[in-house]
């Protein structure tokens, strides 16, 4: 699956995105993502990409001409299959709110374009010429789409064939599940006075499944008493 993100800060996103599994991930050729400079396609001898609102208000909008530009830069770089199979999302606080559900559904895409905004935004003529989905990634204001751009990919490229060595990593994790996820130990067996669970040294599989099962469906009730009905509502169908 390949990733392009569209931004006035490449460096920040290009940074976050070759750490880790991510990282690794695109040396492998299992993702790729490219990050592009929207100021490298204004139109502007300063290289200007933002502007005053028409009708007043505070702050500077992003114009729609360098974005468009860079967009279309973009699609002329992709395959057949990608052009086939994408989505351009604009990160923003009036977007629908992210969650795992949005993540797999994305990461079935062959190809995702992620628009960041600064500053106030960006010109609404672009949003209405370009963008599918507007995404929150939750009900605050950040300063820009770049930490929420990284958050979609992230979320999103993890679910990828082939990027984590085994689908179970997140078939059992917290929300894919329906549950959150049990509590885990590691070695030492003993930390600050605090044993791991004697079920947890016992060898008896049954019985760890059924011990982590009853720690999830506890902690969801008492955590996300939201999650917990869904999850008792699927059960029961
Ligand atoms: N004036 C805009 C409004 O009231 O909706 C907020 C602009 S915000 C300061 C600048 C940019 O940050 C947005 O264009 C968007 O790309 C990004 N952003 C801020 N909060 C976000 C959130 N919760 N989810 C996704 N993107 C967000």
């Amino acid at each position: 699956m390949r990733f392009d993100i569209m931004t006035l800060f490449p460096d920040l996103c290009e940074r976050v995105l070759s750490e880790s599994v991510i990282g690794r991930a695109q040396k492998s050729g299992f993702i790729t993502v490219k990050c592009h400079n929207i100021r490298d396609y204004s139109e502007d001898k300063h290289r200007r990409v933002d502007d005053t609102p028409y009708g007043g208000g505070k702050g500077m909008l992003m114009m729609a001409p360098p974005i468009y530009n860079c967009y279309e830069a973009i699609l002329s770089s992709l395959t057949d299959g990608e052009r086939a199979n994408k989505k351009v999302v604009y990160m923003s606080p009036r977007g629908t709110v992210f969650n795992q559900q949005k993540a797999k559904e994305l990461s079935e895409l062959s190809e995702l374009i992620i628009l960041c905004g600064h500053y106030e935004g960006v010109d609404q003529r672009i949003i209405d010429e370009i963008v599918d989905e507007e995404i929150s990634i939750g009900d605050f204001v950040l300063t820009g789409g770049e930490i929420p751009a990284c958050i979609v990919t992230d979320a999103v490229a993890r679910l990828v064939d082939g990027v984590l060595s085994d689908s179970e990593c997140y078939e059992k994790e917290s929300i894919s599940s329906g549950l959150l996820e049990y509590p885990q130990y590691t070695r030492p067996y003993e930390f600050h006075g605090k044993k791991v669970p004697d079920v947890l040294i016992s060898g008896h599989h049954e019985n760890i499944d059924k011990w982590r099962i009853g720690c999830a469906e506890e902690l969801t009730q008492e955590k996300r008493p939201d999650l917990y009905e869904e999850y008792i509502s699927r059960d029961k169908k």
